[in-house]
């Protein structure tokens, strides 16, 4: 991956230790697209090194995570989810996710209207708590098309 480089730099300096189970969760978040639970995780790497434990692999995303490295996403039933995140802007994205199948959407093409309320919000948030914002996250929860049409009772 051409990217690959760049985070490398980016990270070591922050993360401590460069350990096997850290680079081996950051390695994989960043070749992929999907938001993976912390089992699949486990799931890909322990075929790999069989020494990386779930406990292991729960101790590394929390620590990625808390330096800012992952974007964690929690679904409904308490299962989180984790993708990597670069420092490109054109990356950020927002969540539509289905309660129903856990599907996640997604979905960068804001609204002018959209960015307008992000950053006036953050503005206004950041004055009157004296809140310094890095950050958002946007997780819209429902039902996707799918879903939709089969919660539906078929009447016609
Ligand atoms: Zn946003
Ligand atoms: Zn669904
Ligand atoms: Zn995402």
């Amino acid at each position: 991956m051409p990217g690959q480089h760049k985070w490398r730099k980016r990270i070591e300096g922050h993360i401590g230790r460069w350990t096997a189970p850290r680079e081996a969760v950051l390695d994989l978040l960043s070749r992929t697209s999907e938001h993976l639970s912390a089992k699949e995780i486990y799931a890909a790497l322990h075929g790999k090194d069989p020494s990386i434990g779930l406990t292991t692999i729960y101790r590394t995303l929390d620590l990625i995570n808390s330096l800012g490295f992952i974007h964690k996403i929690v679904m409904r039933d308490g299962q989180a989810r984790y993708e990597f995140r670069t420092d490109k802007a054109s990356d950020h994205h927002h969540h539509l996710i289905c309660t129903r199948c856990g599907r996640i959407i997604d979905y960068s093409e804001f609204e002018k209207e959209e960015l307008e309320l992000i950053k006036k919000t953050e503005n206004r948030l950041s004055k009157k708590y004296k809140f310094y914002i890095l950050d958002h996250s946007i997780e819209f929860f429902g039902l996707c098309e799918e879903c939709r049409l089969e919660a539906k009772p078929s009447d016609s």
